[in-house]
């Protein structure tokens, strides 16, 4: 059983991988090395994001979102609720999937 607290952490780690793979100069990889909040990079995306994210294609771009969704949804504490049925999603699935935002029927039952 995971903490929400390792399960951030794990957010955290894999939004800096996909930035990882379009670093290219020096001055991304030192941005990477702060721990950048989504509070923070929504009061003014700087240059090096914009940067990276001009590099990444759509399905990177996607999961970034997705993660950080489950970032604000931590912050803001909604984080484990289904967004469809608003239920408590289980742990297993948490810990398996850190960005799912549906229970698994719900997921389930939009991909039908
Ligand atoms: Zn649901």
């Amino acid at each position: 059983m995971q903490s929400i607290e390792q399960l951030r952490g794990k957010l955290l780690q894999q939004r800096r991988t996909l930035f990882q793979e379009v670093a290219q100069v020096e001055d991304d990889l030192l941005w990477l090395e702060m721990d950048v909040e989504p509070e923070a990079q929504e009061r003014g995306q700087d240059e090096s994001l914009i940067r990276l994210l001009s590099r990444m294609d759509d399905r990177q771009k996607a999961e970034i979102e997705e993660i950080d969704r489950a970032l604000v949804k931590i912050a803001i504490g909604t984080y484990g609720r289904c967004e469809v049925c608003g239920k408590p999603i289980p742990w297993s699935r948490l810990e398996a999937l850190p960005t799912a935002a549906t229970c698994l029927p719900c997921a389930e039952r939009r991909a039908r």
